[in-house]
């Protein structure tokens, strides 16, 4: 088994630690909305250490 995280990386700083990048949903870009009404959002990263804010691939 090879890890298949793919790596992720902070644009700005340059951070890669995966326990200091977090996903979360993006309010301002929704993908979809479901049957029931709710907004599905897009995905993107968040840097713990700069904050950054950047699109995961
Ligand atoms: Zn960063």
């Amino acid at each position: 088994m090879t890890e298949s995280w793919k790596r992720v990386k902070c644009p700005q700083c340059g951070n890669e630690n995966p326990r200091k990048l977090h996903e979360e949903a993006d309010r301002n870009s929704v993908l979809y909305y479901s049957m029931q009404g709710t907004p599905v959002y897009k995905r993107k990263m968040k840097c713990g250490d700069c904050g950054n804010l950047f699109k995961k691939n």
